[in-house]
């Protein structure tokens, strides 16, 4: 590690892809950093599971061309080498069956829209992938600007029921500038290249690999990581630090960057202002249920499946249409994501019946699809994923700089004019490094604790260095289900 001068000491909480670059980009600045994880694996909802088999993301993943900060953070963790990109398919299951949308001649044939409809939507596309910024969406609800971009019929035939799918109610708050940014950032996986077609990325090995190679980084530039350790209180310090506790232990930190959900941020910091609480308070967010199968066989040539008819899932993601089989021994991996409400029913349902609900409308898009092709199954549920991009987002977002001092804040919720994706979370991440280096600067002269004085960073509770885990242990919101037994 760096010796420097003005070393802060800092804990970071959550140990999800951006805690895990934040400690990144601060101990090669020279800080000192813990990490405290709740969870006994790292990598939060971009984290691996154990298929049987394989390994592979608990939720699916993949990076686009145009993802500059997260590939340069995958090329100082020296991944570029494990980098692999394919052109990938894009389907619609409309009017009961599937269709291409990949290339030209798909879109000219797709039959649910007519020619007039098609020339609206490839031109409003057009149009919405040129919008530079999308600030001034924020005030527009979705709804008429989708009409007003691509008319009455389209948005009926296509926006609508992708928005149901997609939001449910919840988009009857979102603003225009949530759509806005999808289709720019899909827009932008086909700008490279002259054959404009779809070219998705992913790291060998998934992001675990991303995972394994950033705690060595920071366990090589002296980094804590301590897992199993969710924290419970956050207070000021006498010395205008933060005190962290969870049980018994304790540790002050002179600055803090909390990566946890907002409202799991507000309940544990009883010192926060009422404005700044009322901000956190304010964010809703989209949860997700997620059933994950383990195939015999391919489902479709596509790696997403847009849904325009009402199915319990939102889509269908085939990843080993994106990666190799080679990843998963073989076998095709399907995820059925279902964006909800965190008080969605579906939260509290037994595994068996989300899986019965799913199973039989995927039916409905597989019609061939045998109960024996099916090897594994499992489901997946995270309550708090994707902030909602209300009206006015970026007017109620709270400020990275929280009104405890020395608390940051630095969670998904921070994403303004863009889609949850990690490569947003880099860019947050080294932006919370760049301010925790202002406050060094700036404040030089009045810390009274510096590197070697003693207080050092408190050791880890776990034994030995944070391995992540060949194999995870099943927690009670996962289910693993063998369709042979
Ligand atoms: C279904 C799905 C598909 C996605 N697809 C893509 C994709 O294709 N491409 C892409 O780039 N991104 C994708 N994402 C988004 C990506 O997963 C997120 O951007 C990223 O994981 C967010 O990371 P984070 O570190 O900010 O938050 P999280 O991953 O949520 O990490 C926060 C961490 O804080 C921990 N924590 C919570 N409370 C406490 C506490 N009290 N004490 C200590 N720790 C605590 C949690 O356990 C968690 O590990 C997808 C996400 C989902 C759910």
């Amino acid at each position: 590690m760096q010796s420097k001068q003005n070393s802060l000491r800092i804990g970071i909480l959550g140990g999800g892809i951006t805690g895990l670059a934040s400690a990144f980009y601060l101990l090669r600045a020279g800080h000192q950093v813990t990490i405290l994880e709740a969870r006994p694996q790292l990598g939060g909802l971009a984290t691996h599971f154990d298929f049987g088999s394989f390994h592979w993301d608990k939720f699916y993943h993949c990076i686009l061309t145009s993802d500059a900060p997260l590939l340069e953070l995958i090329d100082e963790l020296g991944l570029t080498p494990e980098l692999r990109w394919t052109e990938t398919k894009v389907g619609f299951f409309t009017l009961g069956r599937l269709h291409s949308m990949t290339t030209s001649l798909d879109f000219l044939r797709f039959p649910a829209l007519s020619l007039w409809e098609k020339f609206r939507l490839g031109v409003g596309i057009l149009y919405a992938a040129r919008i530079q910024d999308g600030l001034a969406l924020e005030q527009e609800p979705i709804e008429p600007w989708l009409v007003r971009i691509f008319g009455e019929g389209v948005y009926k035939k296509m926006w609508e029921p992708l928005l149901k799918c997609k939001l449910g109610e919840a988009r009857k708050q979102t603003s225009a500038s949530f759509i806005w940014a999808t289709i720019r950032r899909l827009y932008s996986t086909r700008e490279k290249g002259a054959s404009k077609k779809e070219c998705l990325g992913y790291v060998r090995g998934g992001y675990r690999t991303v995972f394994f190679r950033l705690v060595e980084k920071i366990q090589e530039m002296g980094g804590h990581i301590m897992t199993s350790v969710p924290v419970e209180e956050m207070r000021s310090t006498r010395n205008r630090g933060v005190s962290v506790s969870c049980g018994p232990l304790k540790m002050d930190f002179d600055c803090v960057i909390s990566t946890v959900p907002s409202s799991a941020l507000a309940k544990l910091t009883p010192e926060l202002s009422a404005e700044y609480r009322a901000k956190l308070d304010a964010i809703q967010y989209m949860g997700m249920v997620c059933a994950v199968m383990v195939l015999k066989r391919k489902l479709t040539p596509y790696y997403c499946t847009n849904i325009t008819q009402d199915l319990p899932f939102t889509g269908v993601i085939e990843m080993t249409n994106l990666i190799s089989t080679e990843e998963t021994n073989g076998r095709h991996l399907v995820y059925l994501p279902k964006y909800t409400s965190p008080g969605d029913p579906l939260f509290n349902a037994t595994d068996d019946d989300v899986w019965q609900k799913f199973h039989a409308a995927l039916k409905q898009v597989v019609p061939d699809l045998a109960d024996d092709d099916i090897e594994q199954c499992f489901i997946f549920r995270e309550r708090l994923v994707q902030p909602i991009p209300v009206l006015n987002y970026s007017g109620i977002v709270p400020d990275m700089e929280s009104s405890v001092e020395h608390l940051l804040v630095a969670n998904t919720t921070q994403i303004v004019n863009s889609t949850l994706n990690n490569n947003e979370m880099v860019k947050i991440a080294r932006k919370a490094a760049a301010m925790v280096e202002q406050i060094a600067e700036e404040e030089a002269g009045f810390w009274p604790r510096r590197a070697g004085n003693g207080q050092s960073v408190p050791t880890k509770i776990n034994s030995g260095p944070y391995v992540l885990p060949a194999a995870t242990t099943t927690r009670s919101s996962s289910w693993h289900k063998s369709r042979k037994a």
